[in-house]
């Protein structure tokens, strides 16, 4: 096969204890997914779980015991950090049944849905697409895929983010509204899921903004820890 310009590559994520990465194929995020964040973003309730998806260049993939840097993006003063359990594909399906979700998870990683905040906002008031905010280049850093035979019990695992050192997110897994199999059953119903698709499933109370110079390190309990620093 040949191209009349160069195929972009293949965006990949490295995996605990292979040498083998994890090609990646979409990025779908969930939306307003545990109560104090849906609190702090001024909504209430359990409202059906919605998404948005990041192409997949926008993934920073960071190796265990590495920073990644992540150039703070153009056009924004209020860059937010999300710390987010991440779920990896490993087989696809459409319409996937809550109770046969979980054997469709390679593994698991943590990641983080940085987002132009103050974007975001405008795109909401005019109800208008939330890619602006959300779906830009370095947006979706990751680290390494923890196979899910190795990630221990990551329903319960405490999640946290840390910005230079102070304590930012807190919370744990187990507060999330919809759950990784009730996702994954709504997700395959709008949508034919495919290995290599990564799943990023909502972030807890307590985000806010980062400057140039910042260092996050991120973290689920069980899997290896996220750690980036915003580059001017
Ligand atoms: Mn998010």
């Amino acid at each position: 096969m040949s191209y009349v310009i160069t195929p972009p590559a293949t965006v990949s994520v490295p995996v605990v204890g292979r040498p083998e990465r994890f090609p990646v194929n979409r990025v779908y995020c969930v939306g307003r997914n545990y109560v104090e964040h849906a609190k702090e973003m001024g909504f209430t309730g359990r409202e059906a779980p919605f998404f948005f998806l990041k192409p997949s260049d926008a993934v920073v993939a960071v190796d265990a015991g590495q920073t990644g840097s992540v150039a703070y993006p153009s056009l924004t003063k209020d860059f937010h950090h999300e710390i987010e359990l991440v779920a990896a594909i490993g087989t696809g399906g459409k319409n996937i049944k809550a109770a046969d979700a979980m054997k469709h998870i390679y593994g698991y990683a943590v990641g983080l849905d940085m987002t132009r905040r103050d974007l975001q906002g405008e795109m909401k008031k005019q109800g208008r697409p939330w890619c602006i905010g959300k779906a830009f280049e370095q947006s979706a850093p990751i680290g390494p895929i923890t196979p899910a035979a190795q990630a221990g019990d990551v329903a319960n695992a405490q999640i946290w983010l840390q910005v230079n050192g102070q304590d930012r997110q807190r919370s744990t897994v187990s507060k999330l509204i919809w759950n990784m199999a009730e996702i994954i059953e709504h997700l395959s119903a709008a949508w034919d899921l495919q290995p290599g698709d990564l799943i990023m499933t909502g972030t807890p109370e307590g985000v806010a903004a980062v400057v140039a110079g910042d260092t996050l390190v991120g973290g689920v309990a069980g899997l290896e820890s996220l750690s980036v620093r915003i580059s001017a």
